[in-house]
């Protein structure tokens, strides 16, 4: 049984990777996001079931519309591979009970982070049902982690709140936002109240990462320079329920 779920996992994560580009380039934009890719952007060519085999696709027609010719953007490919490693990356360190759950975390962050970066959003239709998810996982490892997993979840919502409204009141603008507090409740709810500290301390050192990223080299990233939260929590999230707390115990 566990290595067929094992196998199952990996085939069905470029295919996942697939839908997760889809959910990423069509939930901001307000688009259906069930009913796959239809269309060449650049000719409008209807794309075929050949077409949309995800990374061998794009590997046959080496990037290119296999009817126009034009470079196709890496973002699908990009995506997909993404998608597989996340799978990797679960079959090398969860045991078998924990293996789709952990995939599904991995991949939903992974959407999260990507549309954050992009965006500066994050889709409550993705982070509520996460926080549920964490909780229920939980619940079936017993009920001391799903007391923690709560105290967690209403932990991270509540403390980036505060430093939301405290950010607020001495700035006068926006510093985090709600969608933040809300994907911070899910890394409690995942991790537990105790994987918060060191959840928040990745994602800062991230997030000033991606800052000097997006300054593009050019200087040190100013208190001005706009950076995402969700990308560098995500990145946390992951860490932790993959880890554990390493740093920080409480
Ligand atoms: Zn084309």
């Amino acid at each position: 049984m566990e290595p067929i779920s094992a196998l199952a996992l990996l085939a069905a994560s470029p295919f996942v990777g697939s839908f997760l580009g889809t959910l990423i380039l069509r939930l901001p934009a307000d688009r259906p996001v069930v009913g796959g890719r239809s269309q060449c952007d650049a000719c409008g060519e209807r794309l075929g079931v050949r077409d949309l085999v995800p990374l061998l696709s794009w590997a046959t027609a080496r990037g290119r519309c296999r009817h126009c010719g034009t470079a196709l953007s890496p973002f699908y490919p990009a995506i997909e591979l993404a998608a597989v490693a996340v799978a990797a990356w679960c079959l090398a360190i969860f045991p078998p009970e924990l293996l789709w759950p952990s995939a599904l975390l991995g991949w939903t962050l992974l959407a999260l982070a990507e549309i954050d970066r992009r965006h500066f959003w994050l889709p409550d239709r993705l982070v509520l049902p996460l926080i549920a998810f964490g909780l229920v996982v939980r619940g079936w490892q017993g009920s001391e982690p799903l007391i923690t997993g709560s105290i967690g979840a209403a932990a991270g919502y509540l403390s980036l709140s505060l430093i939301d409204w405290t950010y607020r009141r001495l700035r006068g603008r926006p510093g985090l936002g709600q969608g933040d507090a809300k994907l911070f409740a899910a890394a409690g709810a995942w991790s537990g109240w105790a994987g918060l500290p060191e959840i928040l301390l990745i994602g800062a050192f991230a997030s000033i990462l991606l800052a000097f990223l997006r300054t593009g080299g050019r200087g040190v990233p100013s208190a001005d320079t706009a950076v995402p939260f969700g990308p560098g929590l995500a990145v946390g999230t992951w860490l932790v329920w993959s880890f554990g707390p390493v740093f920080i115990s409480a």
